[in-house]
């Protein structure tokens, strides 16, 4: 079986969480130019949209991974 989670990753990518919908949330690190970003392949959603733990990258993607429930589009 393959999964989205056995894809390599793309550069800059430090962490990736599995949500209960089956898409990845990734996070990237940052870099001279940007923060440290999360976004959710499933939703489009990102902690760059403000909410709840919006200013922590990694604890919004494990919040966010947690209840999204969007499946991850055919590659
Ligand atoms: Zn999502």
């Amino acid at each position: 079986m393959t999964t989205q989670t056995q894809t390599a990753w793309p550069e800059n990518v430090i962490a990736r969480y599995l949500t209960v919908g089956g898409a990845t949330v990734s996070i990237w690190d940052a870099d001279q130019w940007t923060p440290a970003a999360a976004a959710c392949a499933g939703c489009s959603a990102s902690n760059e949209d403000g909410g709840a733990n919006s200013s922590d990258p990694k604890r919004w993607a494990q919040s966010h991974a947690e209840t999204c429930r969007a499946i991850p589009k055919p590659a």
